[in-house]
């Protein structure tokens, strides 16, 4: 799922092809894709691009009078740019958004389909597609340990939980506590007061350096290969491989069929290794069962 960097790349991308622009039309080929009816999606054709922002994990696109549009890519949707009028390719395309310039292609690669778009009109209304989750980069320690300390989950959890934490999934998460030299298994209520800086820094050295990495990938050409794995990553999607702070091979948790969740036992746990049954004993229902519960 594209994450707090991958969706800021898109929106650095966004701002040079589309904002000032008029949206001539919208071309569906999901009715399921859009999830409002009031207003009807064709009262932002002809309307300008005046802005594009970011809610959590979601792209959205500000249009003239106050009119929103609120894309979530969800696990596997993707953007292209593409000539003007170019058509949607077969199974994955979803939409596609006509400017002079150009059409952005909407994809989804996945058989379930569950990207969403929602048509909005008025701030209030806008406003209430924000989970809620604090923006860590734009907060104090403090106010950031006051949103969290309540959690009864790990840290794992509360840090992917889009209600306590805005735009970090699963790969994010994975660096941000090796960073941060934390278990993932670790509870919120265990951290010390010596954690909560560590923690709070390393969320925004990951957060900063990825944003920088892949905003300035996106403005040199647009984002078409936004996936979870980059080779620069310590322990996300690098099982089995050496740990780059202590040389010690990454472990994994699995959770959700196919997907997993890397650390590094030696510099976050101990050295504790814990099998995948022991984990869900310990973690119970704390665990995410599929990806899409990250959001
Ligand atoms: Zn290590």
């Amino acid at each position: 799922m594209p994450e707090y960097p991958e969706v800021e790349a898109y929106l650095a991308a966004l701002r040079v092809k589309t904002e000032g622009q008029v949206l001539r039309a919208i071309r569906l080929k999901s009715l399921f894709l859009v999830r409002t009816v009031d207003p009807p999606l064709a009262s932002v054709h002809g309307k300008r691009v005046v802005g594009l922002e970011r809610i959590g994990k979601r792209i959205v696109f500000a249009f003239e009078d106050e009119h929103f549009l609120v894309l979530h890519l969800m696990v596997t949707g993707r953007l292209r740019w593409r000539k003007p009028g170019a058509g949607l390719p077969g199974k994955a395309g979803l939409a596609a958004f006509d400017f002079d310039e150009g059409s952005l292609i909407l994809t989804e690669a996945s058989t379930q389909k569950r990207a969403s778009l929602h048509l909005v009109v008025g701030r209030a209304a806008l406003a209430a597609h924000d989970p809620g989750g604090i923006e860590p980069l734009e907060c104090s320690v403090d106010e950031f340990r006051a949103a969290l300390q309540g959690a009864k989950h790990t840290v794992k959890r509360a840090l992917t939980s889009p209600k306590l934490v805005s735009g970090i999934g699963n790969w994010a998460s994975d660096e941000i506590l090796w960073e941060a030299r934390l278990s993932p298994f670790k509870r919120v209520r265990d951290l010390s007061d010596d954690d909560w800086p560590i923690l709070f820094e390393a969320i925004r050295a990951t957060l900063t350096v990825w944003r920088e990495r892949y905003v300035a990938a996106a403005l040199e050409s647009f984002p078409e290969k936004v996936s979870a794995f980059h080779p620069e990553m310590a322990v996300h999607g690098r099982f089995g491989e050496p740990c780059p702070r202590c040389g010690k091979p990454v472990q994994r948790i699995a959770f959700a069929t196919k997907h997993e969740s890397n650390y590094c036992a030696r510099c976050q746990t101990g050295g504790k290794l814990l099998a995948d049954r022991a984990l869900s004993r310990l973690l119970k229902d704390d665990w995410p069962k599929t990806l899409e519960e990250l959001e």
